[in-house]
């Protein structure tokens, strides 16, 4: 049997996720924006919380750990960097496994935005659970990594089968169709940032989007493919990836 995902709305622009293993009634949930909010989503469901896992140390990731292990007695795995605010159980590194009920969880190396970031994915479902490492249309801001080692995660996310599903942890979908805009003019991407644009007109979340569209379209995803119009021409992915994500952080749209 499948896993469930339940997908909410957090804080400002997050989004909580609490994931259940149909099999076993075994729950998750994926980093800890907001305590309260994910004890009333897990109440509402009439859910207990068995498994904490975080992607990064960043407080609206892992700042709910101890309220929630307080409440339900959970078990937290996680980047050891998570030790920098919250209780962590169980430091993970890439190419662990974590096991929810019958589902399987296998670690990856995704840093960058942290250094020691990593996202899960199971590959019975297809789905992965992203963070801040890659969102629909752009990438975590590089605040700790550098441009080789983000790089590199990302060709991973982009190395997964074409369906998988990539849960991020934020909803910033148009305005990175705004600024994927302004150095891509690709068609897919065009008609991609119209429906993103009309989506978020109406409300609907833009969240999870899959590997295959992101490779179409993302433009940190796509920046081999931007060499040229960044000036850059010649010089390595990484090189160019950095051009790219520059631009993004100082882009006004
Ligand atoms: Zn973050």
């Amino acid at each position: 049997m499948a896993l469930r995902i339940e997908q909410f709305p957090v804080l400002n622009d997050n989004y909580g996720y609490l994931v259940r293993d149909e099999t076993s009634g075994k729950v998750a949930c994926v980093d800890t924006p907001d305590a309260d909010a994910i004890a009333a989503a897990l109440d509402r469901l009439g859910w207990s919380l068995d498994l904490i896992l975080n992607t990064h140390w960043h407080p609206d990731h892992a700042g709910g750990n101890e309220a929630l292990k307080a409440r339900y007695g959970s078990t937290i795995y996680g980047p050891q960097e998570v030790t920098r605010i919250a209780p962590l159980d169980h430091p993970v590194t890439a190419g662990d496994t974590v096991d929810l009920g019958e589902a399987q969880f296998t670690v990856m190396d995704v840093g960058g935005h942290t250094l020691q970031h990593i996202a899960y994915h199971d590959a019975r479902d297809a789905v992965a659970f992203v963070g801040d490492s890659i969102f629909p249309l752009g990438c975590g801001r590089m605040f700790e990594g550098d441009p080789v080692q983000m790089w590199s995660g990302l060709s991973r996310i982009a190395a997964l089968p074409d369906e998988t599903k990539l849960y991020c942890a934020h909803e910033y979908t148009a305005a990175n169709a705004r600024f994927a805009l302004s150095v891509d003019d690709a068609p897919a991407l065009k008609a991609r940032a119209e429906a993103v644009f009309a989506a978020r007109e109406r409300g609907e979340w833009t969240v999870p989007s899959t590997v295959a569209e992101e490779k179409a379209t993302n433009p940190f995803l796509r920046a081999p493919l931007l060499a040229e119009r960044m000036g850059l021409a010649g010089h390595s992915d990484p090189e160019v990836f950095a051009a790219v994500r520059k631009a993004k952080d100082g882009f006004k749209g």
